[in-house]
């Protein structure tokens, strides 16, 4: 049967790996060497689960939305990662890694951030845990995201600005990297999705996994059975996905629904929906699917919603996409403001721009009117109100 799960070396199927410089060999290998000893421990178990349940507020709910399964003829369920503390599930993550750097020795936490979630998640954490917290962001971000940097620094953590280039994320991915080589004794690099060298992708995996753990138990409950027909969630780096996916991957009976952000329309030249686009190439460590000009410059992505705006794909996203274990779906910015209102209008939950995204598929595609299909809501829309406010003349 085939893998979905990165073997010794990091790979998914063909993508993968470590490809990185010289220097930074060391701190990656260092992390691979002990992460999976770390996470196998009971007392970080114990300690993960913990801050989970009281910091985070895990379990979230799961929610079966009876009045979108009635206008769609199926059977909905929303995975309420919305309501996790700082709105999104990215703090799973960042919880997981915080845990991972203290049993490291480490006393100093670095990250990248493009539009200030990761940030924000990262500068939590390193103030939940009384630990130093730099955050490297493009200058042109720190200009146009000005709410999550005065989060960072209500947080405690020192926002430095990115300088070169496009003065936007892989800017300040480049600085991050620059500092970890740097600091390769004191400093963890928390990486904010299934992306960047191996083990990242199979860290970041492991710790968003507790999703689709809680939504088996939940289902029982719910359905008399574990897996669902089909689970659905939007994909930026794919670390919700990943997530959500992560214990219904060796099940072919579940369907995988990723969901891509395409923008103004996927040939439409401002997209972000890396894997009709994408080629086979090396981003952040990883080789993966990215989107990239015929001479392997990585293209500039678009999406209206900040957290799916990135040029690649996590290696597991590419492996599921070129096996065809996953459906892969794009969804424009106007599909996804629509499916945004009508959440808001049905069920009473405003969500992200991001999830508006997964949620905007049932217009099109069809379900069975027995079918559980599960949807992980990957964020809240507070963060978004601007964005909804100019879109639709609020
Ligand atoms: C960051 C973010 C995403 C995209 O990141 P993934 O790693 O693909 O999950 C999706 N939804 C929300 C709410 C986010 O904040």
């Amino acid at each position: 049967m085939m893998s979905y799960h990165a073997d010794e070396r990091g790979y998914y199927g063909e993508y993968g790996g470590a490809f990185i410089p010289e220097m930074l060999y060391p701190n990656c290998e260092e992390l691979r060497q002990n992460y999976l000893k770390i996470m196998a421990e009971p007392s970080f178990q114990e300690e993960f689960h913990q801050l989970l349940k009281d910091y985070v507020g895990r379990p979230t709910p799961l929610y079966f939305a009876e009045r979108l399964s009635k206008k769609y003829n199926t059977k909905i369920y929303l995975k309420r990662e919305d309501l996790c503390h700082t709105g999104a599930h990215k703090v799973n993550n960042t919880i997981g890694q915080i845990l991972m750097a203290k049993r490291l020795g480490k006393h100093r936490i670095i990250a990248e951030t493009g539009a200030g979630q990761h940030g924000v998640a990262t500068a939590t954490v390193c103030a939940l845990m009384g630990i130093e917290c730099v955050v490297y962001m493009g200058e042109i971000d720190i200009a146009r995201q000005a709410p999550n940097v005065a989060r960072m620094k209500m947080l405690g953590a020192e926002v430095r600005p990115a300088t070169s280039g496009s003065k936007t994320l892989k800017d300040a991915t480049n600085e991050a990297i620059r500092d970890w080589i740097n600091n390769p004794v004191d400093t963890h690099y928390i990486i904010g999705s299934v992306v960047g060298p191996h083990p990242y992708p199979d860290m970041v995996a492991r710790f968003q996994s507790v999703i689709s753990e809680e939504v088996k138990s939940q289902l029982l409950e719910k359905e008399g059975r574990e897996d669902p027909d089909f689970v659905v969630a939007c994909v930026g780096g794919g670390s919700n996905a990943a997530g959500a996916f992560y214990h219904f991957l060796d099940t072919p009976e579940v369907g995988i629904i990723a969901v891509e952000a395409a923008g103004k329309g996927i040939h439409s030249g401002e997209s972000a929906a890396t894997s009709a686009l994408g080629k086979v190439g090396i981003i952040h460590g990883s080789k993966t699917l990215l989107m990239q000009t015929p001479d392997g410059q990585i293209t500039e992505p678009y999406s209206i919603s900040a957290g799916l705006d990135y040029p690649g794909v996590g290696p597991l996203h590419a492996h599921l996409y070129t096996s065809g274990r996953g459906e892969f779906i794009s969804i424009t910015d106007d599909e996804a403001m629509k499916a945004g209102l009508d959440l808001c209008k049905l069920e009473g939950i405003i969500p992200a721009i991001e999830s508006s995204h997964a949620l905007a598929i049932f217009k099109d595609r069809k379900f069975k009117e027995d079918d559980v299909v599960v949807v992980n809501l990957s964020g809240r829309g507070d963060k978004d109100l601007q964005n909804y406010i100019d879109y639709f003349n609020l």
